[in-house]
């Protein structure tokens, strides 16, 4: 039997496990809550039985599976596999691949979740390949992953691909997370959308989101986009805005990185074509021409499968 890998996403609700041969091929994949009680103290003991029970009941022998990769959020020490920081898990200083390895005896590696993702993506999803490759996530936040000459980009410290914080040269616009004001997540991220559709409302009287938002309250960037799709003006301005910063970052991103591939993920994404088309239009005006004419964009086809198979990947490549 071919040598198989294990592939982990630990995100804040649920940790999403996955058994993928060596090919790329996934032959079962499973979810289990993440249990954040006493600073995250259980998930790996938690995920170690999972796979043994899991192992056990394919009848497939330990010896077999030859490594578990292992993405998680927060600020990482791949080379150590030690988690610095995950706020939503409640890890400081966590040693992850160490613990890992204790509890279960198989070779661990750990690399950032939004870097496996874009990983994923290139190994079997949208990026059919490609060595040079840029991943965006747009979902509550706005994620990256840089992956050049096939290796994943982590900088001096860890901290490259942070997509999201690219910040607008007006310096204006609404407070971030990261405690800067205009990031692209401020304007691209599905909250961000729905945001700046908010803002708009009372400029826009006959707008269909108004009577949304007298409606329900809020709006989300669902509600913005199915607008769109319908050429209400308010929607549409909203759209084009958030391509517009998108295209602007990512052409420039390209301008210095040449990725033979983009790909475009997360929940946001699932606007589909109209707003792809949009941000091509604003990458072509801000790429040079050549990069604008060569570099292909594409949606992500994995899904939430992404972060396990580029964990599967890590685990391969190690
Ligand atoms: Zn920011």
């Amino acid at each position: 039997m071919d040598k198989l890998l294990v592939g982990v996403d630990i995100g804040g609700t649920t940790v999403k496990l996955s058994i993928i041969d060596i090919h790329g091929v996934m032959k079962t994949k499973w979810e289990i809550p993440t249990n954040t009680s006493e600073g995250g103290t259980f998930i790996v003991s938690d995920i170690a039985h999972s796979v043994e029970d899991k192992l056990i009941a394919l009848q497939i022998e330990k010896d077999s599976v030859q490594g578990i990769g292992i993405g998680a959020p927060g600020f990482i020490d791949v080379g150590k596999g030690i988690i610095f920081e995950a706020v939503n898990i409640g890890w400081k200083n966590f040693h992850l691949k160490d613990e890992m390895e204790k509890a279960i005896n198989i070779p661990t590696f750990v690399d950032n979740d939004a870097n496996l993702a874009a990983v994923g993506e290139m190994w079997q999803g949208a990026g059919h390949g490609a060595k040079n490759l840029l991943c965006v996530t747009l979902g509550t936040g706005v994620g990256g992953g840089i992956i050049a000459g096939g290796e994943i980009i982590h900088g001096e410290s860890g901290m490259a691909g942070e997509i999201g914080h690219i910040t607008s040269v007006t310096e204006n616009g609404a407070p971030c997370n990261c405690g800067k004001k205009g990031c692209l997540e401020t304007v691209a991220s599905a909250t961000g959308i729905a945001r700046l559709a908010t803002e708009l409302l009372s400029e826009y009287s006959s707008s269909t989101l108004q009577e949304i938002y007298n409606q329900n309250g809020t709006l989300t960037s669902k509600d913005v986009f199915d607008a769109a799709q319908e050429k209400d003006a308010l929607a549409v301005n909203v759209v084009n805005q958030s391509a517009k910063y998108l295209g602007f970052a990512l052409g420039n991103l390209a301008n210095a990185l040449n990725p033979e591939t983009i790909v475009i993920g997360g929940g946001v994404s699932k606007a589909g074509d109209s707003l792809i088309n949009s941000i091509k239009e604003y990458f072509n005006k801000y790429a040079i021409p050549k990069i604008a004419k060569e570099t292909v964009i594409r949606t992500a086809t994995l899904g939430n499968d992404a972060g396990v198979y580029g964990a599967a990947w890590l685990a391969k490549h190690k």
